[in-house]
């Protein structure tokens, strides 16, 4: 893509966000914290506002017409969902609250019930929280004991030392495809490939994939795949999780309610077929509908122009922070075409604090994030206490990231006086 075209893409949608175009502290908005959420196209929310304006009603329980519309746009969801990661069968999105809720799903209704003492479990040194406590539970609980991956000299996945890990023993490998901080891409396809031939299943936490690159679950041949709505343009309060349609089949249930039984009697109950066994109780229906909209919405780009774009903007990212003196970012380089790496930047300065450079360049009106962007024990194995962290979306610009950086020289220049 060329520079003129990239102009284009990004002229053409920054119009439907209509939260990018405000002041803060007298500057226009550069929102740069899309690894933490992304940004709502109007598409989006007159998905949410239609729903309750027209067809607000509770779905799979009446015949009336707008609880079968309501039925409708949520199953319809479901299949543009499905469409989008390839998976081989409808059934085989449950819709979830996010990520997190979506990895407790797997490890209460199959680590908990399926795992037993010395059964081991491989997650990275790079997990997010989502993607480690629940395992520390289930280990906890069953007496499976955890193995960590750790890093390549470039700070990204080391598949060898995978390789040395994993054993008949491994039960389960539950990994990050994009580290939301290292930005590395990890090698997801061996990862399943090898853990198969160990019999171990294998989980892929895509939740900074899925909103950036295409996915296809069937080629990558992972058992469990989950991604959290709200950074690929959705609501809060709506993910999923992608399953296998029998390993889901085989696993009981995990909350307890309405909608996820077929029969009941006081004393036991009978449980509806996947996906409903794992949807108790009524769901965040206007949200699951607007998750479809936002699906639609990136389907319409196209996840591979958004990929290509994203790197156009990595490569550019790189180039102008590489500029700046005692700048450490964390996570392999990208190659020259911006490619090999995701779309963010955590980073350390020497002259100035994590937190100190989000307060000053939030009063430039840019929005960076600082903290461990629930990666401890990787801030830990790295070193830092926290990082800064700048991360991009499709709706991101070139102007964007020269503020970006022209904003953090003077705050480097400024501090380095200072303490000079
Ligand atoms: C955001 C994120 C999660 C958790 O998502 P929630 O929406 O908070 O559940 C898990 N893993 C990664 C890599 C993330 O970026």
């Amino acid at each position: 893509m060329t520079l003129t075209q990239e102009r284009t893409l990004a002229a053409k949608l920054r119009p439907d966000f209509p939260i990018l175009h405000q002041q803060v502290h007298g500057h226009p908005l550069v929102y740069l914290d899309n690894a933490a959420t992304s940004q709502k196209p109007i598409a989006v929310l007159e998905a949410l506002q239609h729903y309750y304006q027209f067809d607000n009603s509770n779905v799979h329980r009446g015949v009336h017409t707008l609880s079968a519309r309501a039925t409708d746009a949520y199953e319809g969801a479901r299949d543009k969902v499905a469409a989008f990661v390839n998976a081989a069968h409808r059934e085989e999105i449950i819709y979830t609250r996010n990520a997190s809720e979506a990895i407790n799903l797997v490890a209460y209704a199959w680590g908990m019930t399926t795992l037993t003492a010395g059964d081991e479990i491989i997650l990275s040194v790079m997990e997010h929280h989502s993607n480690l406590i629940p395992w520390q539970l289930v280990a906890q609980r069953t007496g499976a004991v955890l193995k960590f991956v750790e890093l390549t000299e470039s700070e990204e996945f080391d598949l060898d030392h995978y390789r040395s890990l994993i054993s008949d023993k491994t039960k389960l490998v539950s990994v990050v495809h994009v580290s939301n901080t290292l930005g590395c891409i990890n090698p997801v396809n061996e990862i399943v490939q090898i853990a198969h031939q160990h019999g171990a299943r294998v989980l892929i936490d895509a939740c900074q994939s899925v909103p950036h690159m295409a996915i296809d679950v069937q080629a990558m041949d992972c058992d469990w795949l989950v991604a959290s709505g709200h950074k690929m343009c959705a609501p809060t309060g709506i993910g999923f999780l992608y399953g296998k349609r029998d390993l889901l089949r085989q696993m009981p249930p995990f909350l307890g309610g309405g909608e996820m039984i077929a029969d009941v009697f006081l004393d036991h109950a009978t449980y509806a077929d996947v996906p409903h066994k794992f949807e108790a109780g009524t769901p965040a229906i206007a949200e699951a509908i607007a998750l479809g909209a936002a699906v639609d919405y990136l389907t319409n780009i196209g996840m591979d122009a958004i990929h290509t774009y994203e790197q156009e903007l990595t490569s550019y990212l790189f180039q102008q922070l590489a500029t700046l003196p005692d700048v450490r970012i964390y996570g392999p380089q990208p190659q020259a075409d911006g490619s090999g790496r995701a779309a963010l930047a955590a980073f350390t300065t020497g002259a100035v604090h994590p937190h100190d450079l989000s307060t000053i360049l939030d009063q430039a009106g840019i929005a960076i994030r600082a903290g461990h962007h629930c990666t401890q024990p990787l801030h830990r194995l790295v070193g830092a206490q926290s990082t800064a962290r700048a991360s991009l979306y499709f709706y991101n610009t070139r102007d964007e990231i020269d503020a970006f950086v022209a904003a953090l020289k003077e705050a480097i220049a400024f501090f380095g006086e200072i303490f000079a």
